[in-house]
This record gives C-alpha cells, structure tokens and sequence, in this order.
C-alpha cells in the first residue's frame, strides 16, 4: 500500500490551499481552495485547472473561508460529482459563502465587459450562481471526532480546530498511513471558540504558518474596543467598525455584550449592517456545542452571546440607509473588513468628515485597501470617485487574530505525544513558513520542510 500528497496551492503563499492525496484504491483532494490577492496568484485560478474533476472520489475540507473553499463551485463545474465531507458548521457557512463568492465573481465581470477593462472579450465568471448551488449540493456534514470513510482505502476524522466556526483539523489515514493536516489552526483562551484540538501523533503533518513568524498582542484587544465605544459616547458620535462577516462580527459582538454586562461601556445602539455578517451570526448561534466555555454560560442562563443590548439588524440597503438619518451616539458593525467595498463606504462617506465620528479596525488591512490608508492616517479619502476630507479618529487593534501565531502554533504541537515521521509548513509567505520551520526543527527537534509548490511526497 502507498500514498502520495501533491502541494497544488497554500505551498509559499497563504491561499489557493488544495492538496491532491493519491492511494492504490482513490484519489481525494483536501481542501479546494480559490486563490487570491495579487493578480499573478489569481491568475492560477484560470491556468491551473484540477486535472480530471470527474474521476477526484471525494473532496475534503477543513473550514469554509474561500482560501479553502472557494474552488469548489469551479470544480463542480469542471465535472466533480463526488462528495464533499465537511464539519456541519462548515456545511452551513458554505451555503453563505459561495453563493456570496459567485456573485462577486459575475458583478467583477459585468463591471469589466461594461468598463472594456479586460484582455479577455466578454471577461468570464471563474463560476456562476448556478455552480455554486451545484457545488452546495454535493455537500455531505460529518460531525466532529467521528471516524468516516471519504473514499475507498481512507478513513478520516475531524477534530475541532478553534479558528472560526466549523474550522478543523482533519486527520486521515490513506495507504496505512496517518496525515494530520492542522487547517487553519485557530488560538488558546479568546472569545467564542474552543481551544485547538491536540493531537497524539502523525506519520505525516502539515502544519499552517500564516503567522509563523509572528507574535500576537499580549492583550485580547477588549480595552481598545471599550475605549472606541466610550469615546463615540462621550462625543455623541458613531463608531464604525469595518468587519470581516464571519468569525470577527461574532467575536466583536461577543465582546460589545460583555462590556455592556460588565458596565464598562454605555450600552448603545448597536446596528450590525451586513445580511452576510447577519446570516453568519445565527449559523454561530445554531452549533454551540463548539463554543466555549465562557460562551456556553452565557447561553445556559439563558441570554444570547452575540447581542448587545440594543441590538438592531439591517437586512435591506433601505435599513442601512436609514442609520445615516440617526443622530449618535451608536455603534455600525459593516462590512468589507478592509473597507475594499460593502456597505461601510457608505457610512465612511458619510461620517469620515465628522470629527466625532470614531471609526475602529479590528483586522488585518492589506496594502493599497482603503483601511490600509486611514490606518496609515490619510487625510483624504477617495469613496465613489468623491474625495472625503478624514476628521474622524482612527483607531485599531490586532488582537482579534483568527489564526495561531508561532508561539501557539508551537503549544499545539506540544501536545504531540510523539514527533511526526516528517512535517511540512504549508499556508504561509516564505519567511512566515521558513521561521516556523527553524522554530520547529530548534524547539521541538523534529524533522521539518516547507512544502514546496507542486511537490509531490510519500507519506
Ligand atoms: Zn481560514
């Protein structure tokens, strides 16, 4: 019996994540992630296509953001037919997120056959609506830490990974050898999710190393967010916090909740202006046996974790259009994270140039994105071809990190109870996999490479 891994993404760079696991009796793709950022790396989405979809017996995955996901309505298309095993968390998310992402995916094209901006005539789709639905079809939830079969010859498991809801970290045997492919690998002791699972050994892992050469804030990023809700108050101002809709919301409006309970803030009106960051939000509150703790209290005495006091949904643009006719103080929870588009440009167009406006990033803001820019103190901001005088106060945290740095990276390891055959660093940029792999080979004494692109091993 053998099996064999090819890296066909996530290998030196943090998307794209598709790894092709080859035995005697199938052949399983985990993860089918789409890639993204810089345009070379897009790009790989059209060059590279999955050879023979139709003949893949399964794909499995380990959570739903689009780096791991977002492939799988292309795939469909492309002939797969098979299963797709994931956690149930997982299954619900992707019923938000692909349709989300194929929307995106038709709008770009629309707006490039309607600019001319496009090398490409007409400028396609990677996938449609209608793929994404196909795709959602195919979709088979497993539940964590049960033993299942995804394909002739493997058995798998998936054990909770703590990084959003649903994440996992996924452990298969093929050939007769065990792979633990740590996902996303979410933190010890924050808000909402449970800490990593640990796991007692592999003949083969492949460890993220998105912030493997990093170290969080000492801080979970609460007295910052007090602040910023303390200083709307005291100006009779808004707050905008730009937000990822699924994992940050929760988190955020985790956190709002317990300051109010806590009497450390003023409870405000608190307006959560995203369907996506809505739908996500009731999908948290559906599977609480992955919460935490502290989470779990909450809900046994009967409250609910991710509503703030005066909490106020706004479904419709006409809902959010409303808000901007309200005097403050109150908080709006938008989205894009990185106010790269969404509803938040328009409240940023509209409270940019009031001095008592705060507005607070909660997350990692790319270069060239508007968020990039107010964090590095623009004085002027360009919002639907306006330019948009900034007075209002700046604020941010990284605290709210979704992903392990190196230090916890290395406690989850820990919890081997015997070294790997061999480990791989895969899901990070060169330097973030080279430190973790340094780190690795001095702390831990195993055996460790960076996965390289398109490198097939054995397991
Ligand atoms: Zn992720």
């Amino acid at each position: 019996m053998t099996a064999s891994l090819t890296f066909l993404g996530a290998a030196g760079t943090v998307t794209g994540a598709k790894f092709l696991l080859e035995s005697d009796e199938s052949r399983l793709l985990l993860e089918c992630g789409m890639f993204q950022g810089l345009r070379e790396l897009r790009e790989r989405n059209w060059t590279e296509p999955l050879p023979a979809p139709a003949k893949l017996s399964a794909v499995l995955l380990s959570h739903a953001h689009i780096d791991h996901s977002g492939y799988l309505p292309r795939l469909a298309r492309d002939g797969f037919a098979g299963p797709i095993f994931c956690s149930p968390g997982t299954a619900d998310l992707l019923a938000i997120m692909l349709p989300d992402a194929a929307r995106l995916q038709e709008e770009e094209a629309e707006f490039r056959n309607r600019k001319g901006a496009t090398r490409h005539r007409p400028a396609l789709p990677l996938f449609s609506t209608d793929d994404a639905a196909r795709a959602l079809r195919l979709v088979k939830p497993v539940a964590f830490d049960r033993e299942f079969s995804p394909a002739g010859g493997v058995e798998a498991r998936l054990r909770m990974s703590g990084h959003i809801l649903g994440a996992s970290v996924v452990d298969v045997v093929a050939g007769g050898r065990r792979l633990v492919y740590s996902g996303d690998l979410g933190r010890y002791d924050v808000p909402v999710m449970r800490d990593p699972t640990a796991i007692e050994g592999a003949d083969t892992l492949l460890v993220e190393s998105t912030y493997g050469d990093r170290l969080h804030p000492a801080d979970d990023g609460t007295a910052v967010i007090g602040e910023a809700v303390k200083r709307a108050a005291e100006r009779r101002g808004w707050l905008l916090i730009p937000a990822f809709a699924i994992g940050r919301t929760q988190d955020l409006l985790y956190i709002l909740r317990g300051l109010e309970e806590a009497g450390r803030i003023p409870r405000l009106p608190t307006y959560l202006d995203s369907p996506m960051g809505i739908e996500a939000t009731v999908v948290y509150g559906r599977h609480p046996a992955e919460h935490d703790a502290d989470t779990a209290k909450i809900e046994a005495a009967g409250k609910r974790p991710f509503a703030p006091s005066q909490f106020h949904l706004c479904r419709t643009t006409d809902d959010s259009k409303r808000v901007n006719g309200l005097d403050g103080p109150g908080v709006i929870i938008a989205g894009s994270g990185m106010a790269t588009g969404g509803r938040v440009l328009h409240h940023l167009r509209h409270r940019l140039p009031d001095e008592r406006t705060t507005v607070l990033f909660v997350g990692y803001q790319a270069a060239g994105t508007r968020g990039r820019l107010l964090r590095d103190g623009a004085e002027r901001l360009r919002i639907f071809g306006e330019d948009v005088p900034v007075r209002a106060r700046i604020m941010s945290t990284d605290a709210l990190s979704a992903h392990a740095d190196q230090a916890e990276i290395l406690r989850w390891l820990g919890g081997f109870k015997r070294p790997p055959g061999m480990t791989y660093c895969v899901h990070g940029e060169p330097p973030a996999a080279s430190a973790l792999r340094e780190a690795i080979e001095r702390q831990l004494g195993w055996r460790c490479a960076v996965a390289g692109d398109r490198q097939r091993i054995d397991l």
